[in-house]
């Protein structure tokens, strides 16, 4: 149940920072915040809206920090409700002594979100925009940020306003075809109704491109694979523009998987490199080349690392042999003199990429860049990228194809069961007519304060 009280919370990072800020939100906030907030120099008249000032913190008379307030009175507040914020002191003691007071004051510790829960069901927000913004506060990428501000301007709820919009004008086509059958018959009212509903599923599988979605929130996993000493390592370290795998020509040095992570055109990209590829006794070594094959099943692109300036060996041509035109060959070390060529590959792997690079030349490396930049196409517009979103979008389309096919079989009244299905599974997106429980899910996953 929503409740009208007031609420106070933390709403900077634990820790010791510069500022640290207390929100109160609710009917109380400028009651609790003349209550603890004491003004220099202008007594206790009430406070402008809207407008810093400064004053000190105080608890029964005792001074606990300097500050600045603002009262940003209902509804022009991030909850719609009157809103105080205290910015004190970063300090951990600082901070958490001012909640106390407020708390002791009357406010009502704030659960995760709840701040946030508000705004939603104030109507300043949809729940949509709502998730947007724990999604800006989360993005570790370019492009998961940028997907987080399309969702918070509405980017995702005007995509779902435009299905609902169709799906409404479709149920009243078949509420005629049900309630006028001397006007309309059953074939003629199906007909007109399955170019529109044919057309809504196909703009509607558009996007839901999980691909891309993964690829905003995760990013691309590329794993280097290959025998030992081929220079996968150094090639790692010269992507990620430092040493963070060991690099010597003993091989084996590297036994398990070693990860990095670097950006391009925003998307993250996560690199791993694994332990060399061989027949080996040592039990150690053992789990490292499992822990090679495992990295590899799971990326997207696989790097098959050769070193140029040697022939192939066994184990070069065995990795060859299996390899598939999803990854790339790597030909290493071409500052050295070769004895591999991207013909003596081509003869083995027809289908497969192949670049050629030296890992001690770091501009040498554009052609693997290029090779991450080509498998990263994703479309700036897209309206659903949350997993939330794209498993309710997907409940959706199956019941659109079952009103498709329900239509066909001349059944309208059936159909329109399955619009309404379709509509409520759509709509759980935006959180019209979300119960608790689905709010509940939402927002455990907030910070508490926001
Ligand atoms: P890994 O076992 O496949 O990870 O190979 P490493 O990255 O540890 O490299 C093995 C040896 O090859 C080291 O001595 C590196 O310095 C050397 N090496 C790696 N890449 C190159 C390269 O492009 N050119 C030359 N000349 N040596 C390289």
């Amino acid at each position: 149940m929503y409740r009208q009280d007031t609420i106070a919370a933390i709403a900077t990072a634990p820790g010791n920072g510069g500022i640290g800020i207390i929100r109160i939100s609710g009917p109380d906030a400028e009651r609790i915040l003349m209550k603890v907030f004491h003004p220099k120099g202008s007594g206790t008249h009430k406070p402008e809206s809207h407008r810093m000032i400064y004053g000190t913190l105080a608890d029964n008379g005792e001074t606990i920090d300097e500050c600045m307030a603002v009262m940003m009175r209902a509804p022009k507040s991030y909850t719609r409700e009157d809103v105080a914020e205290i910015q004190l002191h970063g300090g951990n003691y600082v901070v958490s002594r001012a909640l106390e007071i407020c708390l002791k004051n009357g406010a009502r510790l704030a659960e995760p979100g709840e701040f946030t829960r508000r705004a939603f069901l104030n109507g300043r927000v949809d729940l949509s925009s709502a998730e947007a913004v724990m999604g800006m506060i989360c993005a570790r990428s370019e492009q998961e940020h940028k997907a987080a501000v399309r969702q918070l301007n509405g980017g995702t709820a005007s995509f779902i306003r435009k299905v609902s919009d169709e799906l409404y004008r479709m149920q009243a086509g078949l509420a005629a075809c049900i309630d006028y059958p001397e006007e309309i018959t059953d074939e003629e009212g199906a007909g007109a109704l399955k170019d529109g509903l044919e057309k809504l599923i196909a703009g509607l599988e558009e996007s839901l491109d999980e691909r891309a979605s993964r690829m905003i929130h995760q990013g691309i996993h590329v794993a280097l694979i290959g025998r030992p000493n081929v220079g996968k390592s150094s090639l790692l370290n010269a992507l990620l523009g430092e040493e963070r795998a060991i690099v010597t020509d003993i091989p084996g040095t590297t036994r398990d998987t070693v990860r990095g992570e670097m950006t391009i055109n925003g998307f993250r990209i996560q690199l791993t490199d694994t332990a060399g590829i061989h027949d080996t006794e040592d039990p150690v070594e053992k789990i490292g080349v499992e822990r090679s094959e495992k990295a590899r099943r799971e990326a997207d692109i696989t790097l098959l690392v050769l070193d140029g300036s040697e022939k192939l060996n066994d184990t070069d041509r065995e990795l060859l042999a299996g390899f598939s035109s999803e990854g790339a060959v790597v030909i290493n070390k071409t500052d050295l003199p070769q004895e591999v060529s991207e013909e003596t590959i081509q003869s083995i792997c027809p289908a497969v990429k192949c670049v050629t690079v030296s890992a001690k030349d770091s501009d040498s490396l554009k052609p693997v860049k290029s090779i991450f930049e080509n498998y990263i196409s994703v479309s700036d517009q897209l309206a659903l990228t949350q997993p939330r979103h794209l498993d309710a979008a997907r409940r959706a389309l199956c019941h659109l194809k079952d009103a498709l096919k329900t239509l066909e079989a001349y059944t309208p009244d059936l159909a329109a069961t399955d619009l309404q299905a379709a509509q409520a599974a759509m709509s759980e997106i935006t959180g019209d007519n979300a119960d608790e429980k689905l709010l509940d899910v939402v927002f455990s996953m907030f910070c508490v304060g926001k």
